[in-house]
């Protein structure tokens, strides 16, 4: 069926008839279209036009008609009626509160789609020989109409059978306007039923369709890209136009369509395009912001939900607050007191002295005692609907800056979510908070919100909701052979025979083809030019272009050249190469030895830690971290280590230790008490932290025995603090370990738990300079330095690993001519260039160097985590993050 044209509708309301639309949106893009050509006949003012969506139709008349006082319920109200339904029927999958309510929404959908189709079926006899999953389906539909009576309730899909049967009664046709109909893509059983009981209908003339270009593009992105470009010429050409861009996708490639359109007309002060199709009400800021508050007030929040609640500003009162919660959050885990969840007393008495503004802290409690005072007692949903707001004002949300337009209306759609739980109320049950706000979840997911249309030139919508809509041009993404007729499922608590008989969607293939066909065929006459292309690759797969509109259009065409191949698009920002350089003023520089690795891994990096003290985002765990570990180690080392009264220091020592585990495991306890702070300590199962006592002990014990194997040495320092100044840079450095080697030369050691190489300290842009760093820097220049290496302490890998002078002479006896260490001598070259390499990245960081520069792209970014920072990912191909660092090199300060 077509859609009527502008005069034909105006026609149309001046003899008094009605427009009915398939749906809500193509009612308000007819009424728009009304409005505009009013406006452009010159008119001030004109009657509001009767146009009516089928739902707000079938209402309306059947109010008319009827006085009978039941509670037409509203979708959240009818499904926990399924819900509690089906909960009684102790089927397996009702247990539970998530598949009960999948199921409660499924059971609905069943029960509108025999209203729609099927409405004989409705009596129970007539489901009888049902089996299975429709036998339970069945009794549920039996319960649902009890309940439905007992309660004076009646369901949505009932309207239009009680309308017919209303307007078979009366004996008025007469009075009736006759309707004509506009994007009904198919009428179904039901409305075809009610459109001859009301009287005179009409379906507007189908139109002359239009030719249809198909077009092939080699991916997805290029026939995205293409579409985008087209839309950006068509506007170039004819700025009025109107463009309808119609994919299947719009959901699930929001984000990517979103990129492609900006590109190409993102210029403008308002996007040229809008999307017809909302998103979850979870998902939109101001939402979320309200939600993560209450839930909040009575109960935990994860650390990454509160980070983002309090950096978001949702829930500061101002800017100036804002800032005070996110730097709060931050020196929190500047203090290694990050955790997996956040209570709100406990995120207020752990956050450092004065650090959370006063004002925030009282209303943030006062929200949570105002709640308190309730949450210990079960009411009715609509009390706890009405305590909403007044928690929300006690703690301030949405804070004192003036709302845009969006999240006006945002706001305005939070509030009716809200009421919509509270209506859950229609059949007195009471219910506990936790209760309520898994209801409130659940109806901020399903809500979608749109904001108000800004009329658009370019609409992107979806097949089915395209429905009433024209446009000067039309493009169809996606028509390959998979997507085009559109399948699914039939459903799954309907018998598959009935659903073929009533000729439910997807129920055949015939179906799905007919229906795409109708769509098809109702696009190609809301424009004179209609475009539809597919992809040749999807992910990887070939596609075949869809048979439907291949036999429309013949087979498909390459993309014109000038689509295919795209011009540079003008930048959406004006690049403006910043080479300033802001010297690092005299003094110390933070961050010791990782300073100078950062220089040397990206300048940028260094720039940011060292100066800007900007960190990466490290998720809290719930047992101790990679860093958390590293620090015990060293602290049980540099215990063992320390010489008497508790520790060693030689060689010989270690050798006549009595019980070298007993002295480890002592050590080891010792440790994890001062270490391990209580705080942390009382989060942490005490088995856990007994296993992570035993897996310490035994690793220092191997390590202890490999230690036994060596050649004499005696331990001069461990933990041994040093101030440098290369090129004139302040850093202060703590070195694990200094040993005095049996040539009285000194080895310096660095514990290491992950995996480490010494390629890494390789000039011209070393990966870490630390060892090369103390060694050149930190050591007393009368000594003689025999070697620097890592320690490499991990369960099965024990080793020494690094530059020594002569390694068989004076660390080890037993390696073999093939070990690293042997092969690979210190020499004084390498000092040299060590020294030369460090001195220039020192003197870059002075001199302010701060390029965006990473070493070895992607790798040198893949455990940075600035990445938010330094935006290098607008830049490159994305980039996958994560972090095996056990933080060692942060030792130095
Ligand atoms: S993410 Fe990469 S480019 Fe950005 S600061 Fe880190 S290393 Fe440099």
């Amino acid at each position: 069926m077509g859609v009527p044209s502008a005069i034909e509708i105006n026609a149309w309301l001046n003899e008094g008839g009605l427009v009915v639309t398939a749906s809500e949106r193509a009612a308000r893009a007819l009424t728009e279209a009304f409005h505009r050509a009013r406006q452009a006949e010159g008119l001030s003012a004109w009657p509001a036009p009767n146009i009516l969506d089928w739902m707000s139709f079938v209402r309306g008349a059947w109010e008319e008609r009827t006085a009978d006082g039941r509670l037409l319920l509203n979708p959240a109200q009818e499904q926990s009626l399924w819900e509690a339904i089906a909960g009684e029927s102790r089927h397996m999958a009702t247990l539970l509160a998530g598949p009960r309510h999948r199921l409660a929404a499924m059971a609905m959908e069943a029960h509108e789609r025999l209203c729609a189709y099927a409405p004989r079926l409705l009596k129970n006899t007539a489901r009888s020989s049902w089996q299975r999953d429709a036998a339970a389906f069945s009794a549920w539909l039996t319960a649902f109409d009890e309940a439905c009576r007992a309660g004076n309730l009646l369901s949505p899909a009932r309207l239009p059978l009680e309308l017919i049967a209303l307007l078979e009664d009366s004996s008025s046709p007469d009075e009736r306007p006759p309707l004509l109909l506009a994007g009904f893509d198919r009428i179904l059983p039901v409305q075809r039923s009610l459109f001859d009981a009301w009287g005179e209908w009409h379906e507007p003339d189908p139109g002359e369709p239009s030719r249809i270009h198909f077009e092939e593009a080699s991916d997805a992105q290029a026939e995205l890209a293409a579409c985008a470009l087209w839309c950006e010429r068509q506007l170039a050409a004819q700025p009025r136009s109107r463009l309808l861009v119609v994919t299947q996708d719009a959901t699930a490639r929001r984000g990517e369509i979103e990129r492609a359109f900006l590109k190409h007309t993102g210029s403008a002060r308002l996007p040229l395009f809008e999307f017809s199709l909302g998103i979850p009400l979870s998902q939109v800021a101001l939402a979320r912001g309200a939600h993560l508050l209450l839930r909040w007030l009575s109960g935990p929040l994860a650390e990454h939900e509160l980070d983002w609640l309090l950096s978001t500003g949702q829930a500061a009162a101002d800017a100036e607050e804002s800032m005070a919660l996110a730097s709060s959050m931050r020196a929190l885990r500047r203090r290694g007191l990050e955790r997996t969840h956040w209570f709100l007393a406990a995120f207020i008495s752990q956050s450092p002295d004065k650090m959370l503004p006063d004002a925030w802290v009282n209303r943030m409690m006062e929200a949570k005692n105002h709640l308190a005072e309730f949450a210990h007692r079960s009411q009715s949903p609509l009390d706890w609907a009405e305590l909403v707001p007044r928690l929300l004002e006690a703690a301030g949300w949405p804070g004192a800056r003036p709302l845009s337009s969006a999240e006006f209306q945002a706001a305005h759609r939070w509030q009716q979510a809200v009421e919509t739980a509270g209506s859950l109320g229609f059949d007195g049950r009471r219910i506990p908070w936790r209760e309520f706000l898994s209801v409130l979840t659940r109806t901020l997911d399903e809500i979608l919100f749109v904001p108000e249309s800004h009329d658009a030139p370019i609409q992107i919508t979806g097949p089915a909701e395209s429905a009433g809509l024209t446009a000067d041009a039309v493009w169809f993404l996606g028509a390959n052979e998979d997507s085009w007729p559109a399948s699914g499922p039939t459903h799954p608590l309907l018998p598959p025979e009935v659903q073929r008989e009533a000729g439910m969607p997807h129920a055949t293939p015939q179906l799905d083809w007919d229906l795409a066909q109708a769509i098809t065929t109702r696009l190609r006459t809301v424009a004179p030019e209609v475009h539809f292309s597919f992809a040749c690759q999807n992910e990887g797969l070939e596609t075949r272009p869809s048979r439907l509109i291949a036999q429309l259009a013949g087979s498909p065409q390459p993309l014109p050249t000038d689509l295919a191949t795209q011009p540079a698009a003008p930048p959406l920002t004006v690049a403006s190469g910043d080479s300033s350089r802001i010297p690092f003023p005299p003094g110390k520089a933070e961050g010791g030895s990782s300073v100078l690795t950062y220089q040397s891994q990206c300048p940028f990096k260094a720039f940011a830690t060292a100066r800007l003290a900007a960190r990466g985002w490290e998720r809290a765990q719930a047992g101790l971290t990679a860093s958390q570990r590293g620090q015990l180690l060293h602290a049980v080392l540099h215990a063992v280590w320390g010489g008497p009264p508790e520790g060693i220091r030689t060689l010989k020592e270690l050798e006549n230790l009595g019980d070298r585990s007993a002295f480890v495991a002592a050590h080891v306890h010792r440790a994890l008490q001062a270490e391990i702070r209580p705080g942390l300590r009382a989060r942490m199962p005490q088995r856990y932290l007994e296993l992570e006592e035993q897996r310490l002990t035994r690793l220092v014990r191997e390590w202890l025995d490999y230690e036994a194997t060596r050649l004499d040495f005696k331990v001069i320092e461990t933990e041994v603090d040093r101030t440098i100044q290369p090129a004139g840079l302040t850093l202060k450095l703590r070195l694990d370990r200094i040993d005095r080697l049996n040539d009285n030369s000194l080895l310096v050691i660095d514990y290491k738990t992950g995996q480490v190489s010494t390629k890494s300290w390789d000039p011209p842009r070393p990966d870490d300079v630390q060892l090369p760093l103390y060694a050149s820097f930190a050591l007393d220049p009368d000594e003689e330095l025999g070697g620097l290496v890592f320690a490499k302490v991990r369960p099965g890998d024990r080793a020494f690993e690094g530059r020594v002078g002569d390694a068989k002479a004076t660390l080890l006896a037993n390696l073999s001519g093939n070990s690293n260490l042997v092969k690979n001598s210190l020499t004084a070259e390498q000092l040299i260039d060590w020294r030369k390499s460090i001195e220039q990245l020192a003197r870059d960081f002075v001199a302010g160097r701060a390029e965006v520069d990473p070493r070895e792209a992607p790798k040198t970014c893949e455990r940075c985590g600035l990445q938010t920072l330094c935006r290098i990912q607008e830049h490159q191909a994305p980039i996958e993050t994560g972090d095996d660092s056990d933080g060692e090199e942060e030792n130095d300060e």
